[in-house]
């Protein structure tokens, strides 16, 4: 059998503490406001909770689809909460964050996925905050296009769409989501005016020609912005690690990203897409 890899040093990451970490877990709490920080276990919480900073999960916490990476729950969602962008901008104001990131579940199961409620928070958040820049980072509307226009509609700068991984990895670790799909999101995302960008996740299994042929495809629809970050097990039920990519690697996917035309590019073992955000704006 395989010899499962070991996390390397340069996956270590600080631990949550300070006053500014309390904070953002106060609002968090007061707010009953979900993050993809807590619900995605993400690695950074010390460094970005630390700072003041969130990125907030909307229209629940349960989602409709079940990729194989993520630990957000799968289920049937219950959760149609239209007070949720009134509390999600109090909490954004209270951050007084220079630029605010804003996620959701899939909302397969409502004819708008989740349109309407998306469309109320970036208008409450703006109005609330109008200096705050916001970046949103938007399911795959399944081809329902005028959910999507109504979803990007409503004054964000930014506006994201995770292609997660390369096209041959996406049964096995997207499987309700077609590559094609979300390449033709991005492309009428930057055909409506929006600066658009993408995350994809290394250490899956992908090959380099994997790697490049996204990036060809991603500079053919439009991107503005990708992120390349290491892949990490969020429990022992999900989708194992087949490889820490050295931080070399990573730097030489930015140089070929670039190279082949992709205006920005950020690429590191600890890259989120909601990481650092506010110099993607
Ligand atoms: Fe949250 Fe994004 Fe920072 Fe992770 S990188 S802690 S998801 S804001
Ligand atoms: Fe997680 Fe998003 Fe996939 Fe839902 S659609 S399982 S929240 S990655």
């Amino acid at each position: 059998a395989n010899k499962k890899p070991r996390k390397p040093d340069w996956l270590r990451v600080k631990l949550p503490v300070g006053q500014a970490y309390a904070n953002v877990r106060k609002l968090v709490d007061e707010y009953k406001l979900h993050t993809i920080c807590e619900s995605g276990n993400c690695p950074n919480m010390g460094e970005c909770w630390g700072a003041g900073t969130a990125t907030f999960m909307i229209l629940g916490n349960v989602c409709t689809r079940s990729c194989s990476f993520c630990a957000v729950a799968t289920g049937r969602p219950n959760e149609y909460d239209t007070d949720e962008p009134r509390r999600v901008a109090e909490a954004v104001k209270l951050m007084g964050v220079k630029h605010a990131v804003i996620t959701s579940v899939n909302r397969d199961e409502l004819k708008d996925r989740g349109a309407e409620i998306w469309y109320q928070t970036v208008k409450a958040v703006k109005e609330l905050s109008p200096n705050t820049t916001i970046e949103t980072l938007i399911p795959d509307v399944k081809g329902n296009w005028d959910a999507l226009e109504r979803m990007i509609s409503a004054g964000q700068e930014v506006v994201s769409h995770n292609m997660e991984t390369v096209a041959p990895l996406y049964r096995k670790v997207r499987p309700q989501a077609r590559y094609e799909r979300s390449l033709e999101q991005i492309q009428r995302t930057k055909d409506y005016g929006k600066r658009t960008k993408t995350g994809i996740m290394l250490g899956l299994g992908e090959t380099k020609e994997d790697v490049y042929k996204a990036m060809d495809d991603l500079v053919a629809h439009g991107l503005d912005v990708l992120t390349l970050g290491q892949y990490l097990q969020p429990t022992k039920m999900h989708l194992e690690v087949a490889e820490f990519i050295h931080p070399d690697l990573f730097a030489h996917y930015k140089e070929v990203g670039l190279a082949k035309g992709l205006p920005y590019v950020e690429s590191g073992p600890l890259v989120r897409s909601s990481y650092h955000a506010e110099k993607h704006v």
